[in-house]
C-alpha cells in the first residue's frame, strides 16, 4: 500500500542541506535566516516558551528545544560534547522537526547540525547589528572550531566587518579556519595569543568548547566600547568570561529563564538585570546607547531561533529537489483500522 501524500514528510538530509546552502549561498542564507529570526523575535509573546530540557552526563549534554506559535510546533534535538573532537566526532550535532498544530502531523524533518551553525551565526550577527559599535571593522574570533567560519561570514555580511583575528588553543583549528575563509572577502589574521587576537577588535566573539568555568577573556582584555558575542558558554558549569567583565557590561540575552541556568550570567545573582533581545528588536528596550559602553550578548541558543530556521527551510525546499519524502506516518485507509493495515501488509 502506498502512503498518501499527506502522510509523507519532507526530509532534508545532510547532503541535501549542503546542496541547499550552495543553491542559496552561505551569506545570503544567513541574511535570510536572520530576517525570519528577527520577525519571530518581534512577535515573541505569541510563542510558548520553556528553558530547554537537558540530560546531563559526565560526557556532555543532550537537549530538547521545543516551542510553538499556536499554528506550528517545532523542536530540535541537540547535543554538546566538547570531548568528541578528540575522538573524531563533532561537539554539536542536531536534527529537528516541524509539525502542524491543527493535525499534529509532522511537516518537516531535517538535519540541523549545519542549520544550527547557520542560525547561530545569523542570530549573533543580527544581535550585533543592534549592539556592535557602528563602523566596527575588526572582529576577534576566539575558538576556531565548527561554528567559527559561519560566525565570521555572518558578521561580514550583516555588520560590515572586513577583518577577523583568529585564535584557538589548537593551532590546527586556526589553520583550518584561515584556509576556509581564504577568498571569502575577509582579511584574515592568525594570532598566537588571545591578547593578540583582541588587538584593535571592536567585536569579540568567543566560541570555545570546554565543559568547565573557563576564562577565555579576563577583565583587563576588554576595553570600552567593545561588543562581546559570547557563544560557547551554554551549559551549567560551562562559561567563558571572567565575572568582572559581566559586572562592567550591559548584558543582553535571549530568554532569561534559560540563560540564567546556562549562560555567562549563571555567575551572577538570579535578579541581576539583563535586557531581553526581543524587546530591543521590538523597540521596547534600548540597545547600545553610547560609544564607551561594553555590550555583551550572552548567547545560549533558544528554541525560537530553531523554529524560525525550520520554517525557513520548509519554505526554501518547496518546489525544489532538496528533500526526500519520508514514509514515517502510518496512513490506514480507515483511520481506525491500524491493525487491519498491518495485517494486510503480509
Ligand atoms: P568545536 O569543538 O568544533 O570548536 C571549539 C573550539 O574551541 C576548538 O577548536 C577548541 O580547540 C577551542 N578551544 C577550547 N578551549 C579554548 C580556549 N581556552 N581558548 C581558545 N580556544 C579554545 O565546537 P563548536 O561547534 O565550534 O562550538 C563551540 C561552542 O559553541 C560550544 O561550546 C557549543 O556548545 C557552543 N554553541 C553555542 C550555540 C549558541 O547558540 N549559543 C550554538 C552552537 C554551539
Amino acid at each position: 500500500m502506498q502512503p498518501s501524500d499527506k502522510a509523507l514528510v519532507p526530509f532534508v538530509s545532510v547532503d541535501n542541506m549542503m546542496r541547499l546552502v550552495h543553491h542559496i549561498g552561505v551569506e545570503k542564507m544567513i541574511i535570510e535566516l536572520a530576517a525570519v529570526i528577527e520577525a519571530d523575535f518581534k512577535r515573541w509573546e505569541s510563542f510558548d516558551k520553556t528553558p530547554r530540557i537537558p540530560a546531563h552526563s559526565p560526557h556532555g549534554v543532550i537537549e530538547l528545544m521545543p516551542t510553538s506559535d499556536g499554528e506550528a510546533y517545532g523542536f530540535k534535538y541537540v547535543n554538546g560534547h566538547p570531548k568528541n573532537t578528540s575522538e573524531g566526532l563533532q561537539t554539536v550535532t542536531a536534527f529537528g522537526l516541524l509539525a502542524d498544530v491543527y493535525t499534529g502531523y509532522p511537516t518537516l524533518l531535517t538535519e540541523m547540525t549545519i542549520l544550527t551553525a547557520l542560525r547561530t551565526a545569523a542570530t549573533s550577527a543580527l544581535v550585533g547589528s543592534y549592539l556592535a559599535p557602528t563602523n566596527a571593522k575588526t572582529m576577534a574570533m576566539i575558538g576556531n572550531g565548527a561554528q567559527s567560519e559561519f560566525q565570521c561570514l555572518a558578521f561580514k555580511a550583516m555588520c560590515g566587518i572586513d577583518t577577523v583575528r583568529l585564535y584557538d588553543i589548537d593551532p590546527n583549528a586556526t589553520v583550518k579556519c584561515a584556509a576556509n575563509l581564504s577568498g571569502k572577502g575577509l582579511s584574515v589574521i592568525s594570532c598566537k595569543t588571545p591578547e593578540d587576537a583582541i588587538e584593535g577588535a571592536q567585536i569579540i566573539t568567543t566560541c570555545t568548547a570546554d565543559k568547565k568555568y573557563a576564562t577565555i577573556l579576563t577583565d583587563n582584555m576588554v576595553g570600552p566600547g567593545v561588543h562581546i558575542n559570547a557563544i560557547g558558554g551554554d551549559c551549567p558549569g560551562k562559561t567563558e568570561l571572567h565575572k568582572d567583565i559581566l559586572l562592567r557590561s550591559d548584558i543582553f540575552v535571549e530568554y532569561p529563564e534559560q540563560t540564567r541556568i546556562e549562560g555567562e550570567i549563571q555567575a551572577l545573582d538570579d535578579d541581576y538585570p539583563v535586557t531581553e533581545m526581543w524587546q530591543v528588536m521590538a523597540g521596547q528596550s534600548k540597545g547600545r546607547t553610547d560609544d564607551r559602553q561594553i555590550t555583551l550578548f550572552d548567547s545560549v541558543g533558544f528554541a525560537i531561533e530553531d523554529f524560525s530556521a525550520l520554517r525557513y527551510v520548509k519554505q526554501a525546499i518547496d518546489g525544489t529537489e532538496f528533500f526526500e519524502p519520508l514514509d514515517m506516518l502510518a496512513d490506514p485507509d480507515d483511520p481506525r483500522d491500524l491493525f487491519g493495515m498491518v495485517m494486510r501488509a503480509v
